[in-house]
């Protein structure tokens, strides 16, 4: 068994809005899901150091009824129960679709639940033990963890988002290469669904202004604002980091791979 530090981890973000279609609850968005996995995996044969983690968002099956209940604020009453119980069962069923569909693209996916991983209070991470990971990543194994509706010490539950545990993850793993995957090109000078005068930034650094008004009727986490604070934090500790649109077949490929894609890298 190799040793973390011999190994070219890849870190991959699928986000909520590529693995299922958000506006519709709970549909999974299967062809995209194996398409990315075939990418993942072409990728992976390439050399027998290459590693992979995964980690998704919840999209219309975490968001919807995380939103209705307001999970993501804490328990104030009793009727938010079943909506904390939904939210669980419902990101299950996603992660297993996901896992289900990695292993049929012959990729030795596993799942791991955040509270595996990180401990939460006030919404925030305030442990980590990624050890049981590492000996799944150094064993070839290919982790496969998720937003979700978390145990909260201050709050009794919140929500952790895909982006958050991204960040944290590149933290503990210092990848090779960080990769999003989300449904458009890049990060733009605004939201490119609701202006047309918007340009996608080629490199972003922390100095340069982003305008991000979210979809608050699809998103719990925070959105882009969320996203860029994870990219940032993310690519202070990997090689590469790089937004791309997993809508569009052969882009994560080429993002993992180094090479010329369209997107937007972290510098
Ligand atoms: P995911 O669920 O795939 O992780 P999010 O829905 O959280 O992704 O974030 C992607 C969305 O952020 C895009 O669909 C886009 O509408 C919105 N967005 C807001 N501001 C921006 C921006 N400046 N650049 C790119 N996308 C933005």
């Amino acid at each position: 068994m190799k040793s973390t530090a011999d190994l070219r981890i890849a870190l991959v973000k699928l986000g909520g809005s590529v693995v299922t279609d958000k506006t519709s609850l709970r549909s999974f968005s299967r062809t995209h899901t194996a398409r990315l996995v075939s990418e993942l995996r072409r990728f992976l044969e390439g050399d027998d150091r290459r590693r992979a983690v995964i980690v998704h968002g919840g999209g219309s099956f975490g968001h919807i009824v995380a939103r209705r209940y307001r999970i993501a604020e804490g328990f104030r009453d009793q009727r938010q129960l079943r909506g904390f119980s939904v939210v669980r069962r419902d990101m299950r069923m996603l992660n297993a679709m996901i896992v289900e569909t990695m292993m049929s693209g012959k990729l030795p996916a596993i799942s791991m639940p955040p509270e595996s991983i990180f401990r939460i209070d006030m919404g925030r991470i305030v442990h980590t033990d990624a050890e049981p990971l590492r000996y799944a990543v150094s064993a070839g194994l290919i982790p496969v963890s998720f937003g979700d509706a978390v145990m909260d010490a201050g709050r009794t539950f919140s929500i952790l988002s895909g982006d958050t545990i991204m960040e944290f993850l590149s933290r503990e793993l210092k990848p090779e290469v960080t990769v999003f995957c989300t449904d458009v090109d890049g990060v733009f000078t605004s939201n490119p669904k609701h202006g047309s005068n918007v340009e996608l930034i080629d490199e972003l650094s922390s100095s340069e202004s982003v305008s991000t008004d979210n979809d608050s009727r699809f998103d719990v986490t925070g959105g882009m604002s969320r996203k860029l604070e994870a990219l940032f934090v993310s690519s202070s500790f990997s090689g590469r980091t790089v937004v791309v649109n997993g809508l569009r077949p052969g882009r994560l490929r080429d993002a993992l791979l180094g090479k010329k894609v369209i997107c937007t890298r972290i510098v």
